[in-house]
C-alpha cells in the first residue's frame, strides 16, 4: 500500500471539501415537462401559486358545525350539503349543521366537522353522539395551513422525485426548469476487456464496469458518456484521455494498482493532473485516485487543443480500481458526492444508515471495510447480514447485496446484535 494512503475519514473529508467548493456551481438551465422531471435537479425554488390548500377543506365525510354547539349534543338542523368540487358555501346559521364530504370546502361559519361515524342523523337533523365532543378545527385543514401564496415550497437544488412532481402539479407547473446534467466520461481500461456484445476469448472478460458506472452516474443525476475501452498502453491511454477532455467529470476504471500495466496515473500525470489522493486505507478500493485536470489540458499527440476541454474548468477525475465491487464502492463513497455537487443537487452522498448486525464480523485493523451486505429494512429494526462473497471481483454477490456494511478501521470485530453503519447504494 502506498505509504501516503489516507484514512477513509480523511479522504471523505477531502472529497467533501471539493464538493463544497462546487456549491456555487450553477450549471446551465433547461426546461422539461413534468413527465420528464424525475431524477432532475430543480433550478429555481418552487413557490406556491396560491394558498395551499386554497380553501378550508374537510378531511372527513360528516357534518360541518360549530364545535361548541355540537358538543352540547343538541340536535342541529341540516341546512345544506357540499361535496368535493362544489364552490365554498354558507354561511352556517346558528344551531345548524351542513352535510359535507371529504375534500369539500367547509361552509363559512363552521369551525369543525363531525365524522359521519360519530353522529346520528334523521329527519333533517343531526346530533353528535354523547359522550363524544368535537374540538374547534377538528377534521378541517385551514386555508393556507400548508403554505401561503408565494411561499417557497422547495429550494433550488432539490433532486426531483415523485412527491416533488405531485407538488409541482398541485402548483400548476406543467414544466420545470432544471439544471443541465453534468456529462460524465466513463473510461474502462484493460487489455483483457471486451465490449459486452463480444464473446471473450480465453483470458478475456467483458467490460461490466462501464455499464454499471453508467447506471450509477444516471442515478446521481449525471449524463453518462461511455468511451471505447482503452488498452494498457501509454498512447492508447493518452488518446482516450484526450477524447474525454470536455467532460464535466472523468471516471476511469482499472489500471490504478501497482502492477506493471497499471499506467493510468502516469498518463494523467503527463497531462498535468493534480492528485488529491492516490490511495485510501479502505477495502475494497485501496488504490483509488482522485484529482483534477488543469483548465486547458495539453494532450500529448493532439494538435487541436481548443477542440478539447471546452468548458475551461478544472475537470475532476477518479481512477477507480478495476475490480467491480471496488469500482462500485469507491464510486458511492467518493465520486457520487462530487457528481451531485456538479449537478448542483442537494442530494446528500454518500448515504449511510444504521442497522442491527445479524452475526459477528471480523475487522481488519487499519482498513475501513465496505462489505457487500443485505439489509432487511424491516420494522422495528433493520437487520443487516454479510452476503457471502469471493472477493472484490464477485459481481454476483454484489447483485445479491443491497448495501455495504461499513467496518471501522479501529474495530477488532463487530458483534452480533450491535448497531452498525451501512452504506446505501
Ligand atoms: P485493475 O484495477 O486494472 O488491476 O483490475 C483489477 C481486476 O478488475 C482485474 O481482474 C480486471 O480484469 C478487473 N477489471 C478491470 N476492469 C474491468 C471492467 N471494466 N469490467 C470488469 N472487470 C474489470
Ligand atoms: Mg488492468
Amino acid at each position: 500500500m502506498s505509504p501516503d494512503a489516507l484514512s477513509y475519514d480523511a479522504a471523505a473529508r477531502l472529497v467533501s471539501k471539493h464538493a463544497a467548493s462546487l456549491a456555487r456551481n450553477r450549471p446551465p438551465i433547461e426546461r422539461v415537462n413534468l413527465g420528464h422531471a424525475a431524477g432532475r435537479v430543480l433550478a429555481h425554488p418552487l413557490r406556491a401559486d396560491q394558498d395551499q390548500p386554497p380553501f378550508a377543506r374537510s378531511t372527513r365525510d360528516g357534518f360541518a358545525c360549530r364545535a361548541a354547539e355540537a358538543s352540547t349534543h343538541e340536535p342541529l338542523v341540516v341546512t345544506g350539503a357540499t361535496k368535493a368540487g362544489d364552490p365554498p358555501c354558507g354561511p352556517l346559521l346558528r344551531h345548524s349543521a351542513w352535510e359535507i364530504m371529504t375534500g369539500a370546502p367547509v361552509p363559512r361559519g363552521a369551525d369543525a366537522v363531525m365524522m359521519l361515524e360519530h353522529v346520528e342523523a334523521a329527519d333533517g337533523r343531526v346530533q353528535l353522539l354523547p359522550p363524544r365532543t368535537v374540538a374547534t378545527g377538528e377534521n378541517i385543514v385551514a386555508r393556507a395551513a400548508q403554505a401561503r401564496k408565494g411561499a417557497e415550497l422547495l429550494p433550488a437544488g432539490t433532486p426531483i422525485g415523485a412527491a416533488h412532481i405531485a407538488l409541482a402539479a398541485a402548483c400548476g407547473s406543467a414544466t420545470l426548469e432544471v439544471f443541465r446534467k453534468p456529462r460524465v466520461a466513463i473510461l474502462a481500461t484493460g487489455d483483457e476487456l471486451v465490449p459486452v456484445q463480444k464473446s471473450p476469448a480465453p483470458g478475456q472478460i467483458r467490460n461490466s464496469n462501464a455499464p454499471m458506472l453508467a447506471a450509477m452516474v444516471a442515478a446521481c443525476g449525471g449524463e453518462p458518456w461511455v468511451l471505447p475501452i482503452a488498452r494498457d498502453k501509454a498512447p492508447a491511454l493518452d488518446s482516450a484521455l484526450a477524447e474525454a477532455g470536455d467532460a464535466d467529470l472523468l471516471l476511469i476504471t482499472g489500471g490504478v494498482s501497482a502492477g506493471k500495466f497499471d499506467l493510468v496515473e502516469p498518463a494523467l500525470a503527463r497531462i498535468g493532473a493534480r492528485f488529491h489522493f492516490t490511495a485510501v486505507r479502505i477495502q475494497p478500493g485501496k488504490p483509488t485516485v482522485f484529482g483534477q485536470l488543469p483548465p486547458r489540458t495539453k494532450f500529448p499527440g493532439i494538435r487541436d487543443h481548443a477542440k478539447y476541454n471546452r468548458n475551461g474548468t478544472k475537470c475532476y477525475f477518479f481512477g477507480l480500481p478495476g475490480n467491480p465491487v471496488s469500482s462500485a464502492v469507491t464510486f458511492q463513497l467518493f465520486a457520487a458526492p462530487i457528481l451531485c455537487a456538479l449537478a448542483a443537487s442537494r442530494d446528500p452522498r454518500p448515504r449511510f444508515a444504521l442497522a442491527r448486525l445479524a452475526a459477528d464480523v471480523k475487522a481488519k485493523p487499519g482498513l475501513t471495510r465496505f462489505l457487500p451486505a443485505a439489509c432487511t429494512f424491516a420494522v422495528p429494526t433493520p437487520e443487516v447480514a454479510l452476503v457471502p462473497w469471493q472477493g472484490s471481483g464477485d459481481i454476483a454477490a454484489m447483485a445479491r447485496a443491497n448495501c455495504f456494511l461499513a467496518v471501522p478501521e479501529d474495530a477488532e470485530r463487530l458483534k452480533a446484535g450491535s448497531t452498525v453503519r451501512i452504506l446505501l447504494v
